[in-house]
């Protein structure tokens, strides 16, 4: 048998390399196997070579003396030469070698002097332990197969040699005997062969189980990677990122390591679907995935699809600020790739992304999934503020409601749906107690006609993005209804901060005015000094155009916040509208001293002053005593709709 055609053969399909790697690997184990097996063989043999000296001295005594010393000789060069080769490192085949010519030469060393005896008869008996020498050749040592063979037949040679030239000897002995050696010699020759085949298969079948095994680690190692990768993007899954976050958590409990999250939602990207397909979406996906990887894993994170058209980021990170800077790299990455997105509606043309940061802290919980939720409502504020922005988690920052879920359908198609309308509520000038502006409210209705309170659905609108087309069209709903019916000098809108930072606003309020015929200047448009409102400079820019068109900026809830006062620096507003809970407050002398103190700040500014939540015929006696020129309130004017309005 070729043991080598075999291998090869297997070899090409069994995947060539890992295959003849194993094959390698597993020869090379034999061969230190073999190495120590020729050794033993060898000492062996040589003890027993040596040992025969007694039968030679009982046999063959007259040449006993020149046998023995030989057997002496060969025994200690066989020895030798083993040893020597062993400590040089010889190959393995010339230790096999060294105990093939071992063997011969204890043969024939032997075999010369013991011919010369004159004790023909004994020598005759002798002679059969010649064939001795060809099973060791063949059966004893490990040695290959030609080897074995080239070894037995010098053997067999020997002996026919001596018994036809040399060795005195009748017809029937060369016979007998020449066909006993003979006999041994093909005997053991076939089973050394069969020895030989049934190795090489062994190694054979050793070294495919190994590549097998070699095969299914990697197969399972493959199949781990997949269970982690997500297969749209090729970046990790939610599973490799949950177990990322659970290993940076264990080092946040025991060794104090900081760490961020990051939550990464790409904006209106159901409209990206819309607009250019699903596919298209896809491809979106991972070019946005493969970008922020980038990004990512130069900080040492790792960064996951967390579901749908949101990655998570995990990355050890020292301070918060260090956090706000990688988030805001990866907000300018998305933006830098520049994906054509013209279906927003908030006239910005390209794929951007909002995201939430978290960071651990002290008053983080026992879980992280409590860093994933802080990170959650980070994103949720980042949303509510505009999208295409960075926001880190706060304790103070808005929670979505339970019912927002349901309200977001509900938001996109309610102006469809005629769910939302405007009620409008009068501004009384305190001086002669007329009404000449109204302040235009939204109400939103459940289809089932249960009305959903502003405090819920606006946020819930803000982060969806449904308030800029609620917006838009509350501004041209109260200039058709008021406005164009001349009942009313001039009517207030509420903006959300996200209007005032879409691109295109003040040019969308330009085109209402227009249309509808009527000057800017009787529009007033109230801004509230929200937490998250921060002065951008498209905000700014944006009031001073609207500005251009005439209408009215009025600053709303003036004092529920921490950011009045320096929205009162930054932007000049026509009206500045006290909050309520001044007007509520006045019942100690502390309170009417802080809204005295307030109004006599805003009128130093020159603005003028509304104040909310009128209900009683005492407080708006002390605001005609405080000179207020206008007030708000229940017990001046309840909101109504604009039939009834128009009606009174
Ligand atoms: P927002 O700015 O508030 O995040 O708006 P949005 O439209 O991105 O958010 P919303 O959660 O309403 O919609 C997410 C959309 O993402 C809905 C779904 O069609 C899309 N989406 C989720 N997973 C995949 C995806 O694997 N492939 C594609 N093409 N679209 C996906
Ligand atoms: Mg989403
Ligand atoms: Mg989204």
């Amino acid at each position: 048998m070729s043991a080598n055609t075999d291998i090869c053969g297997k070899g090409e399909c069994a995947g060539g390399f890992s295959f003849a790697e194993a094959r390698a690997s597993l020869e090379k184990e034999n061969d230190a196997i073999r190495r120590r097996s020729a050794r033993h063989g060898i000492w062996f043999a040589v003890a027993v070579y040596v040992a025969f000296a007694l039968p030679d001295r009982w046999l063959i005594p007259d040449v006993a003396p020149v046998t023995i010393a030989v057997r002496f000789v060969v025994a200690v060069i066989a020895l030798l030469s083993f040893e020597t080769l062993r400590f040089v490192n010889a190959k393995t085949v010339w230790l096999d070698v060294t105990c093939a010519l071992a063997l011969l030469l204890g043969y024939a060393g032997w075999l010369c002097p013991a011919i010369e005896t004159r004790d023909v008869a004994a020598m005759s008996y002798y002679m059969i332990f010649g064939a001795i020498f060809m099973m060791g050749a063949n059966l004893f040592f490990s040695f290959p197969f030609r080897l074995s063979v080239a070894t037995s037949s010098l053997v067999l040679c020997t002996f026919f040699i001596t018994i036809t030239a040399v060795f005195p000897s009748s017809q029937s002995f060369k016979v007998a005997f020449g066909l006993f050696y003979v006999s041994c010699f093909v005997f053991t020759s076939f089973v050394n062969w069969r020895l030989n085949a049934e190795r090489q298969k062994v190694l054979h079948n050793a070294a495919e189980a190994r590549h097998q095994q070699w095969e299914a680690t990697e197969r399972g190692r493959a199949l781990l990677e997949l269970s982690h990768t997500d297969y749209l993007t090729g970046i990790g899954n939610r599973r490799a990122l949950d177990r990322r976050l659970d290993e940076c958590w264990s080092e946040w409990t025991t060794q104090h390591r900081n760490f961020s999250v990051f939550l990464i939602d790409v904006d209106f990207f159901k409209r990206f679907n819309d607009r250019y397909g699903h596919l298209e979406g896809d491809r979106c996906l991972t070019v946005v995935a493969n970008a922020l990887k980038g990004v990512v894993e130069a900080s040492e994170g790792m960064i996951g699809r967390y579901g749908g058209e949101e990655f998570i980021v995990v990355m050890p990170i020292d301070t918060p600020k260090a956090a706000m800077i990688v988030a805001e790299r990866i907000r300018v990455e998305v933006e830098l790739l520049a994906i054509a997105h013209d279906e927003r509606p908030d006239d910005t043309c390209i794929v951007t992304v909002s995201v939430g940061v978290a960071f651990t802290r002290e008053q983080s919980g026992e879980k992280v999934e409590r860093l994933v939720r802080e990170a959650d409502l980070a994103l949720y504020s980042a949303k509510a503020s505009g999208r295409n922005c960075i926001r880190h988690f706060d304790p103070a920052l808005p929670r979505p409601h339970d019912s927002a879920g349901k309200l977001v359908p509900l938001l996109a198609a309610a102006i469809d749906r005629k769910l939302v309308s405007l009620v409008y509520q009068p501004i009384f000038d305190v001086t002669n107690e007329k009404a000449r502006a109204v302040e235009a409210l939204m109400r939103l209705r459940m289809p089932d006609g249960t009305a959903v309170s502003p405090k819920i659905f606006i946020p819930v609108a803000e982060r969806t993005g449904a308030i800029l087309e609620l917006g838009r069209w509350a501004i041209e709903t109260a200039c058709r209804e008021i406005l164009m019916t001349d009942r009313m000098a001039t009517v207030s809108v509420n903006v959300s901060p996200i209007q005032l930072r879409s691109p295109g606003f003040a040019a969308s309020v330009a085109d209402i005015l227009s249309g509808c015929g009527v000057s800017g200047s009787r529009l007033a448009l109230e801004v509230t000094e929200g937490l998250d409102m921060d002065m951008q400079s498209e905000v700014l820019r944006c009031i001073t155009d609207l500005r251009t068109l005439g209408v009215e900026i009025w600053l709303d809830d003036f004092g529920s916040g921490f950011a009045g006062l320096s929205w009162l620096r930054a932007i000049e507003f026509q009206t500045v509208k006290v909050d309520r809970t001044f007007l509520h407050d006045c019942s100690t002398p502390r309170g009417l001293t802080m809204l005295t103190d307030m109004i006599a700040l805003i009128r130093n500014r020159g603005n003028t002053i509304v104040v909310e939540g009128v209900e009683t015929e005492a407080q708006l006696s002390l605001l005609k005593g405080l000179r207020i020129d206008r007030v708000q309130g229940f017990h001046m004017g309840m909101p109504v709709s604009a039939e009834l309005l128009n009606a009174a």
